[in-house]
Parts: structure tokens; sequence; C-alpha cells
């Protein structure tokens, strides 16, 4: 029997938790919590998603032509499982509603650690979450960031210094900024990112800036990490592409900006242009000794997709092996399906 889920919140997040649940065998989305009426609302329900409002909401929505399953407790009661994909900080607010009909949750990294047991990311600390009720899924800087150091092994890894631009918004989001100044991310160094990746990997030696940059698609960072033993080309390949969350880009793909890499998740037909993999350029791939240096691109939209479906399986205890899981995912979404479009190539 397909476990019952429910996600709350319908934004960036929540639209693509929604979209990869109702695709999976192992899940059935029982609804989405919709808090203002807009066409979101109209496509879901075509969709065959029941919608769930607000107590004040019902008539908005019914005027609208959009009839509501129900309230957003009546949502919280019928599922095994929630999804918070509510806006920075209200997650956190959510949680009662969840405490009150003992829910499991998974949270999203906009809330602070304390909102759940484990901050979490599949490919460093599965394990951890295995059978925990509140889970949160780090942000997708974080994510792309911590991809890379559990997939060469975080034991592995003496230390990471990171310099992260940052997409300034999404790009539904019009009034955010800056529009043309390069910030220094909440004026703070190392910038949350390393303190988050801490939160996973607690004895993780990392240091991050992150600058804020006039751009809606995609983060680019640069990472700088020390391994503890000299490892060859190879084997630096071979272990971040085992997962194939993680892609190689050969130069000779063309592709050399965010741009392009947004043309080429929509000519290979992934959905809303969503990259859900790291994208590595290969040609930026430099290992010296212990020192190896990446750049790599980080779709913020999608990146968190996998793990908040992988998080679903050690939250529930539905599958304990996490290679398993990762394949299960990765087949769902489509993940690592761009490496056979382009060959690597890495040298
Ligand atoms: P969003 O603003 O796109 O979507 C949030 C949705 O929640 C909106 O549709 C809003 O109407 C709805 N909402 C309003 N009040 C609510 C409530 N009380 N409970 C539940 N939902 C409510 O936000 P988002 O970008 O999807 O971000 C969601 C979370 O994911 C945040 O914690 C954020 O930090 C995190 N996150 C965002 C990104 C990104 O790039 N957008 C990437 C990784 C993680």
């Amino acid at each position: 029997m397909p476990v019952k889920v429910a996600v709350n919140g319908y934004g960036t997040i929540g639209k693509r938790i929604a979209h990869a649940l109702l695709k999976s065998p192992d899940f059935e989305l029982v609804g989405i919590a919709k808090y203002n009426f807009d066409y979101s609302a109209v496509l879901a329900h075509r969709l065959g998603m029941k919608i769930f409002v607000p107590r004040d909401k019902l008539e908005e929505f019914r005027k609208h032509g959009v009839e509501p399953e129900g309230s957003i407790e009546d949502l919280v009661s019928e599922a095994e499982l929630v999804y918070d994909a509510s806006p920075a900080g209200r997650g956190a607010k959510n949680k009662e509603l969840y405490v009150k009909y003992k829910k499991p949750a998974i949270f999203q990294g906009g809330e602070p650690p304390e909102v759940a047991e484990v901050s979490y990311n599949t490919l460093c600390n599965f394990e951890k979450a295995l059978g925990k009720s509140y889970v949160r899924v780090v942000s997708c800087n974080t994510t792309g960031l911590l991809r890379v150091v559990c997939s060469l092994g975080s034991n592995a890894v003496e230390s990471v210094f990171g310099v992260i631009v940052r997409r300034a918004s999404d790009p539904k989001e019009d009034l955010k900024g800056p529009v043309s100044s390069l910030a220094l991310d909440s004026a703070q160094i190392p910038s949350h990112h390393a303190l988050d990746a801490k939160a996973v990997v607690g004895d993780l030696a990392v240091e991050t800036v992150a600058i804020v940059a006039p751009t809606t698609l995609m983060h680019v960072q640069v990472l700088k990490i020390r391994l503890r033993k000299p490892a060859g080309f190879e084997q630096v390949v071979e272990s971040l592409e085992s997962s194939r969350r993680v892609l190689l880009l050969d130069a000779a793909a063309g592709i050399d900006t965010t741009g392009k890499l947004v043309e080429l998740a929509r000519d290979a037909g992934r959905p809303r242009y969503d990259v859900y993999e790291n994208v590595v350029l290969a040609s930026s791939l430099s290992r010296s000794g212990v020192e190896l240096t990446l750049v790599q691109a980080v779709h913020q939209e999608a990146i968190v997709i996998p793990e908040n479906v992988d998080a679903a399986y050690a939250v529930l205890n539905l599958e304990t092996d996490v290679h398993k899981v990762v394949e299960k995912t990765n087949k769902l979404l489509g993940v690592g399906e761009l490496k056979y479009l382009i060959t690597t190539g890495a040298k």
C-alpha cells in the first residue's frame, strides 16, 4: 500500500515535491495545502490533486471554480507523512500542527536546525534519519556542497573552502534583489552554508563565503577541498559520479554558463528545466596531491527534490539501504540521465 503523504505549501519547492510524489508507486499524494488562490491551484486541480486551504479561504477558492477538499488540519490528519514546504521560518510554527496530529514531517532548509531531530543529506547521513519524526533537508547550496564532500567520503576530506555565487532570487520573485550589485550574503563569514554543513557532518572543517549575484537561474560554487590522502584523478571522478547526483560536464558539451545549462535541461525535456544534479564543469576539476578544486552549478529550485524524496523512505523506514533509495529516487526523477546525453570525457 502506498504511504499517504501531504505537501503543506505549494510554491517553488512544494510543487516539485508534489509532482515527484505523484509519479511514485510508493507514495499517495493525499493533497496539497494552498494558502492563496492563483493559477497554480487551477493547474493542480486539473491534474487531480486534492486541494486543502485555510478555513477562511474556502469561499475564495470555490468562487474561482476550485472546490477545496477541506482545511489544512484535515490534510494533516489524513496524511501519514507531511512535507512542510512553507516560506522560510513558517515551518517551525506549522510544526505545532504536526505534533498535535502526531505526524512525522520533513522540513526545508529555511527552517532553523532545531526544528528537526536531524539536518539531512542523503549521501552523508541517511541512516541518522531512519525512523525519525522530524527531518530537515538542508538548503540548496548546502546540499550541493555536501553531495561533493560525502561522495568523496567525509572522512577522506580534511577541509573545504567554498566561494558561493548565490542567485539573488527565484525567477518568480520579481521584487527581490539586488538588481545590479554584488553583495556579501547576510553580511557574514562564514555564510550560513558552512554552519548548515556542520549541522549534517559535525566535524567537517568547512568555511564558506557567499556573494549574492543578480541572476535567477542557478548558484555557482568554487570549492577547494583538501583531502587527507592524495587521490588519483580517476578515483575522484568515480567517487563523484557514483551516486549519479553529480554530473561531470565535458567542455565539448559547449556549456560554460548557467544559461546554457538551463537550455540543456529544456532540450532534454526536464520539467521546469529542473537540474537535480550538481553540475561540475569537468574542465574546472583539478587535483594536485591532496588538493582538489572544482566549479559547479547548483539549480536551487530542483536540487533538494531528490533528497526530499529519499528522506521519506528513511523517516517511514520504508527502505533502509541508502543505495537502493538513491537508485529508486534517481529512476523516479530521471536523475543521472543527462549523463547519457553527454559523454563525460573527463581526463
Ligand atoms: P515559496 O515562497 O515559493 O513557497 C512557499 C509556499 O508556501 C507559498 O505557496 C505560500 O503560499 C505557502 N504558504 C504560506 N503560508 C504557509 C503556511 N503557513 N504553511 C505552509 N505553506 C504556506 O517558497 P520556496 O522557495 O518553495 O521555499 C520553501 C522552503 O524551501 C523554504 O524553507 C526555503 O528556504 C527552502 N528552499 C528553497 C529553495 C529555493 O531556491 N526556492 C531551495 C532550497 C530550499
